[in-house]
């Protein structure tokens, strides 16, 4: 190996968001990850939503609110 050149190579420790971790080897000593094997559905073998940024629960919050101002506009377009 030539000097001077090479990264340090150190233990790691992965985490990922459905929570599992383990330990490798890499560059940095700690490493943050969305999906795993032991949460990618094509290893657990069942379909999942992959969702991190909890963009769906968003959604439908911001859809209920939308359904919740329809229903009172009609409201009080038929009072007046
Ligand atoms: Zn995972």
């Amino acid at each position: 190996m030539k000097r001077d050149i090479h990264p340090k190579y150190m233990p790691a420790r992965v985490t990922c968001a459905c929570g599992s971790t383990f330990v490798t080897r890499a560059t940095k000593p700690e490493i943050r990850i969305e999906i795993c094997s032991s949460c990618h559905p094509f290893y657990t073998g069942r379909q999942k939503l992959v969702d991190t940024e909890r963009r769906v629960e968003r959604f439908n919050l911001r859809y209920e609110r939308y359904q919740q101002a329809k229903a009172r506009q009609e409201k009080s377009g038929k009072a007046s």
